[in-house]
């Protein structure tokens, strides 16, 4: 799952980042308005968090701005302005739900689980073949047998099954589990790819995750590989 927290705070963002990564979220940062709107257009995020107080533009015109421009993501606005006006004021502009500071990181969690339930192409299981993953309890079997992953291997077996049948080029799975701010030209992917399988395919006739050469990786059932 991947956020796009916008924030201009940089110890606030530091934390909601640092503490979003630990629940096994991708969440990647921009700093003002113009730049929150230009990646959260570009970017493949499964949620916005914006923050209401942002140089450049504020939160509610930013929220405003990409339901006009057609983003239907899920929007959390935060706020350490604790008014009425505002809050009515951002979910009118278009924000699904609002939070005000401080607020406990354990409500922060909870909210964008909810909003990311009630997405109605979210499922909380992903298969292919005799693997299953449970999203919520971040559990992996197959054959019935429990595999234990990393956070970043779950990140990138999610990702892989949310795309099955698709090819898969290593920026874009650097993009999607590990964020933009993450530097290209690592063979970080290949490592981790490597080490999933390991876990995932190795043992089992039929592989999942297949090379495709130059390019990158497909998951998809071992019979047509
Ligand atoms: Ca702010």
């Amino acid at each position: 799952m991947r956020i796009l927290l916008v924030e201009d705070e940089q110890n606030v963002a530091a934390f909601i980042k640092k503490g979003l990564e630990e629940e096994a979220f991708t969440v990647d940062v921009a700093t003002d308005g113009p730049e929150g709107l230009l990646m959260a257009t570009e970017g493949d995020f499964d949620l916005l968090i914006l923050d209401v107080m942002l140089p450049g533009m504020d939160g509610i015109a930013l929220c405003r701005a990409l339901r006009a421009k057609g983003v239907a993501r899920p929007i959390l606005m935060l706020t350490a302005v604790d008014s009425v006006e505002r809050k009515v004021e951002g979910l009118e502009g278009g924000a699904d739900d609002y939070l005000v500071k401080p607020f406990a990181f354990s409500e922060l969690v909870a909210r964008i689980r909810v909003l990311l339930r009630r997405r109605a192409d979210l499922t909380s299981e992903l298969s292919l073949d005799d693997l299953r993953v449970d999203l919520l309890a971040r559990r992996v079997y197959r054959g019935g047998k429990e595999i234990a992953l990393t956070q970043k291997e779950f990140s990138m077996l999610a990702y892989f099954l949310r795309n099955k049948g698709r090819v898969l080029s290593r920026t874009q799975i650097i993009e999607n589990v590990w964020g933009y701010d993450f530097s290209p030209g690592t063979n970080i992917v290949d490592v981790h790819v490597k080490s999933l399988r390991e876990k995932m395919d190795a043992g089992f006739a039929r592989k999942l995750i297949h090379t495709v050469r130059g390019v990158g990786y497909i998951m998809k059932s071992g019979d047509d590989a």
